[in-house]
């Protein structure tokens, strides 16, 4: 069966926009013909491996806005009644308003599930009323901006935490050996990403096309690898040479590296002869920001005369300039000979296994404990900042809430210093590391979600 989820909120705050976002202009541009009014409109939407339908009440924008009761309220209860979970977008940009405090009561009452998103936070803007939306009792917002289409893998993942993956519905933890993993390859144009899928998989597996339940924009591929199953995602390599470049250069598009958000692990490609252009460090910083785990390969390896030497500095590079995922895996391969694509893999499930790792509450606790007690927070304006505990509240990538109070004060190099923390204390490579900072809750008296103020760092 697949799950209906309605998209929620008061007018104005991106409901239309998301819509289009999740089902595809072309089906949108289609249901919006002018001079045709509806209360709501239906789709089915796509989101990487997602699919499910999607109910907008954003009709319901031409109602008479001044009052939540009559047809809009029994509207908006109609389509939450008949969803299996509900999106309630918030707009960052506007603040929280009696409205949405409405809306939120309404959708509370319903007891559906919720995801609940902060729209219009392009550029990391409204932070604040992102702080605000926590208020509303639905649980952590997620940033995301419809318009610009930022955010898409954390609306993803809050997604897939509800609905259930088409592949993996059987899947529990212990056959996380038989999933597929998906990796996306990606690089600058002429890194070798065609070469290398190709030595890959195989030239004959190549013409495999788009699959149903992949956006319409990448293609992936199944492989295998040592018996495990692989998905591989690429952005362009597979299509005409024109249009790679093409892709290529709207790299800093929000839309550019679609592949990379439906990717578990992203391998990104250098040419070892030029590696560490400034794009390459451009594509890491994407990749980190998608919250997705990062390999590095170094490919024309055959090309390199000196070959300890450059892996040496090579290597020493990788943690200075790319600080966001320190010991990231750095491969030495060449696609073209056919070298290093053992070690490659080896990575990537190293790389994979780091990403989905999960610790224990009370190894945390004894680490922050010594972490905090070796180098204490500042005190700002005469009172110290305290950090009390501290839990991992999801993982892919690994992401801990912090509790305490006074942390919006909390200096970015402590947070930093956390962070590196973490990383040697649980042996976390090479994968982006997310802290949210809680205040002045006593985490102890919840069960499960704590509430309270949430500032997000990354
Ligand atoms: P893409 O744009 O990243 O897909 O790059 P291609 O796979 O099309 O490769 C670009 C060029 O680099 C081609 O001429 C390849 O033959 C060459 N190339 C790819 N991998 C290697 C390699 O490992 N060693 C060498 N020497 N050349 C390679």
């Amino acid at each position: 069966m697949v799950a209906t989820v309605a998209i929620v909120g008061r007018p104005n705050v991106g409901k239309s926009t998301l819509f289009n976002r999740l089902v595809g202009r072309k089906l949108a541009l289609v249901d919006d013909r002018p001079g045709v009014t509806r209360d709501r409109r239906e789709g089915e939407a796509r989101l990487g491996p997602l699919s499910f339908n999607v109910v907008d009440t954003a009709g319901l924008e031409e109602a008479d806005a001044e009052s939540l009761t009559g047809r809009m309220r029994a509207q908006t209860e109609a389509a939450v009644a008949g969803a299996d979970l509900v999106l309630f977008v918030v707009d960052v940009r506007s603040g929280i308003t009696p409205a949405d405090r409405q809306f939120a009561d309404l959708v509370r009452k319903s007891g559906k599930p919720v995801v609940l998103l902060a729209n219009k936070a392009e550029g990391r803007s409204g932070t604040e009323a992102s702080y605000e939306a926590f208020t509303l009792g639905l649980g952590d917002p997620v940033p995301f901006s419809a318009e610009h289409g930022e955010g898409i893998s954390d609306l993803f993942d809050a997604l897939a935490a509800h609905l259930a993956m088409p592949e993996e519905d059987e899947a529990d933890e212990e056959d996380e050996a038989a999933r597929s993993i998906r990796i996306a390859i990606v690089g600058r144009p002429n890194a070798g990403k065609s070469t290398l899928i190709n030595r890959m998989v195989g030239e004959e597996r190549l013409l495999t096309g788009p699959e149903a339940g992949i956006t319409r924009d990448s293609i992936s591929l199944d492989w295998e690898w040592r018996g495990r199953p692989i998905k591989l995602f690429d952005t362009a390599g597979l299509r005409k040479r024109a249009r790679i470049e093409d892709k290529l250069e709207k790299l800093s598009v929000a839309d550019g590296l679609r592949a990379v958000r439906f990717a578990e692990v992203v391998v990104v490609l250098l040419d070892a002869t030029i590696p560490f252009e400034k794009q390459d460090l451009t594509i890491v910083d994407l990749v980190e920001r998608e919250g997705r785990a990062v390999v590095i390969g170094l490919n024309k390896w055959d090309l390199v005369a000196d070959q300890p030497g450059l892996l040496k500095t090579l290597r020493e590079e990788a943690d200075q300039m790319l600080a966001q995922v320190r010991g990231v895996g750095v491969v030495p391969l060449s696609g073209l000979a056919g070298q290093g694509i053992d070690r490659l893999m080896e990575a990537v499930i190293a790389a994979h296994e780091v990403w989905n790792r999960r610790i224990s509450t009370a190894q945390l606790n004894r680490w922050l404990g010594e972490a905090t007690a070796n180098h204490p927070p500042p005190a700002v304006s005469g009172r110290r900042i305290k950090i009390r505990y501290m839990t991992q509240v999801k993982s892919r990538p690994p992401h801990f809430a912090v509790f305490g109070n006074q942390l919006a004060a909390l200096p970015t190099a402590y947070s930093r210093y956390l962070v590196n923390g973490l990383r040697e204390a649980f042996s976390l490579p090479g994968t982006p590391i997310r802290l949210s900072f809680r205040q002045g809750d006593n985490p102890y008296a919840e069960h499960g979600k704590p509430t309270g103020r949430i500032y997000k760092r990354r």
